[in-house]
């Protein structure tokens, strides 16, 4: 299998230090063969390959990866900023106002399926979504909305099949606005391959009414087709989301990364079955491992991540019992706590600690830590490591450098001689003898 042959291929790769073309070369060989395969589209393949080829030629290999491995954790990582790093919502209007939503998408894509997941999904967060039966032209196609609205506990607004889409989805807007609804989803109609009616109908809907959200629905298992569809709807019609469906298929979902490469738009949802409860959040991170398709290699790199930041623990451990725990060393600390889930949850492993440093947590609050990461930056290397030395003028000096107030930065100081004292009277805390041992 493909994952052996990497294996193999990483055994070969022995040396140490920086990453080397070759061994950046020969890992990337495979990775091309791994994403192909996965069906992401060749030109994105390309270009993909040649950026971390660039990037990755010279790095460090982190104590406990081969080169090998080294390459892939990079390429991981770029797999998964190319789709996004974050999960996107839909965006909806407050309170009452309507949020009109359409749905896009070939015949058999899975619109009206995906229709009902998603009003089931704001039902349960107390949107009151309506939903519309634009679809005139295939038979049954009002049933189906029906009898899946019908399911979730949600209203379908039909007016036969007799009326043009355009009047239906302007009547299900006057409709919501008169029932109390507040989000309107169209179930529009699709057709077996891109075609001018289609995107002329989906326009003249768009014309006519002020639709907030285009999610296109895409079937995963059309693997390249699923691009070349997206692109061109993005650019006849305009479209805001992506719902990449039938990803419970065996597909390995390589569209998701040619999607967002090519047409830039985010992937919101994908489904995960034919029930209507199987619509998942996106996850750039849980796609990039699938369409990588290397789960033990991921597994392993994990494994050295975590013994570099029990290395990185230690060292700061002996710092702090020798009290030469510095500002930077107080970056650091923020940034490992913001990989293991937040200040509360490792709080919660230390005996005794509760809720005695609540200054701290705010101090930590993610929002804040790029402010704070802008002081201890803009303070000198000895600043940093020495903050006794922080006089008014300097403090002045820095609060400039990081354009904030300076009574922000003295807050910092307090928080951070806070945090010094605290962790003094505590030998131990971090990983010591006998106690319970945190990852921290
Ligand atoms: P539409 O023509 O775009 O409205 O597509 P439908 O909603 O009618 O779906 C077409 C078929 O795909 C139906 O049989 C659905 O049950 C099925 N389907 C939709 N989404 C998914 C999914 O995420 N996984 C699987 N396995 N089937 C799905
Ligand atoms: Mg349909």
């Amino acid at each position: 299998s493909l994952s052996d042959k990497l294996q193999n291929v990483f055994k070969s790769l022995r040396s140490k230090g920086r990453l080397t073309e070759a061994d950046v070369k020969t890992a990337l060989r495979e990775v091309k063969l791994a994403l192909l395969e996965a069906d992401v589209s060749f030109k994105v393949v390309r270009q993909f390959i040649k950026s971390v080829q660039e990037r990755a030629v010279g790095q460090d290999v982190m104590n406990g990866l081969n080169p090998g491995q080294m390459v892939i954790k990079i390429v991981n990582e770029e797999l998964v900023s190319l789709m996004g790093s974050e999960t996107t919502e839909i965006a909806l209007r407050p309170g009452s106002e309507i949020t009109v939503i359409m749905m896009a998408g070939l015949q058999g894509a899975g619109k009206t399926t995906t229709t009902a997941k998603i009003a089931g999904k704001l039902k349960s967060k107390g949107r009151k979504p309506l939903l519309a039966a634009c679809d005139v032209y295939r038979p049954a196609a009002i049933k189906q909305l029906q009898i899946n609205g019908e399911k979730q506990g949600v209203e379908v607004f039909s007016m036969g099949d007799k009326q043009n889409p355009v009047d239906i989805a302007k009547g299900a807007v006057e409709y919501a606005k008169s029932h109390g609804f507040n989000v309107v989803i169209l179930d529009t109609a699709g057709r077996l391959h891109v075609d001018e009616d289609m995107m002329q109908e989906l326009q003249n809907i768009k014309t006519a009414l002020d639709v907030d959200q285009t999610l296109l629905v895409v079937d995963a298992m059309t693997g390249q087709d699923a691009v070349n569809v997206s692109d061109m709807f993005n650019q006849k019609i305009g479209i805001d989301g992506v719902i990449l469906t039938k990803l419970d298929g065996d597909t390995r979902g390589g569209a998701a990364l040619s999607i967002k490469a090519t047409c830039g738009k985010p992937i919101l949802f994908v489904g995960m079955g034919e029930k209507l409860s199987d619509l998942e959040q996106f996850y750039p991170d849980r796609m990039a491992s699938r369409i990588l398709g290397m789960g033990d290699v991921m597994s392993l790199i994990e494994k050295a991540q975590a013994n570099i930041d029990e290395e990185k623990a230690r060292d700061m451990e002996q710092k702090l019992k020798k009290a030469q725990f510095g500002f930077d060393d107080y970056l650091e600390s923020m940034s490992q706590v913001k990989k293991m889930g937040g200040i509360s949850s490792i709080l919660s492993m230390m005996p005794g600690m509760g809720n005695k440093m609540p200054d701290i947590e705010s101090a930590i609050d993610e929002k804040k830590m790029g402010r704070i990461e802008a002081i201890i930056l803009s303070m000198t290397p000895q600043e940093r490591s020495n903050p006794d030395v922080l006089n008014p003028s300097r403090k002045k000096r820095i609060a400039k450098g990081a354009g904030v107030d300076i009574s922000e930065v003295n807050r910092l100081v307090k928080q951070f001689e806070q945090m010094r004292k605290m962790m003094k009277q505590l030998p131990g805390m971090m990983g010591g003898k006998g106690g319970k041992r945190g990852k921290f």
